[in-house]
């Protein structure tokens, strides 16, 4: 288990690179995947997730913003963006 999320659903996650202490925050986060971080290369997986609906409720995700398929294990795995 690598992450607090268990579920099979995409979800929000927090992540800290413990390398370069870079944060980052990811509406493509999924139970034990990871995203690389862009400067380390390496697996970083999110210290907090929360259900994407709570998330969009209570503030403003940025919909728009890009998401890294060359740095997530999801899209990885799958081929495409996740
Ligand atoms: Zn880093
Ligand atoms: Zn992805």
């Amino acid at each position: 288990m690598n992450t607090p999320y268990q579920g099979d659903k995409r979800v929000y996650g927090y992540f800290q690179c413990s390398s370069c202490r870079r944060k980052w925050e990811s509406g493509n986060s999924w139970a034990n995947k990871g995203q690389e971080c862009k400067r380390c290369d390496v697996i970083v997986y999110p210290y907090s997730q929360k259900p994407l609906k709570k998330v969009e409720e209570d503030s403003k995700i940025d919909q728009t913003k890009e998401h890294p398929m060359e740095l997530c294990e999801m899209c990885k795995e799958l081929g495409y963006s996740c």
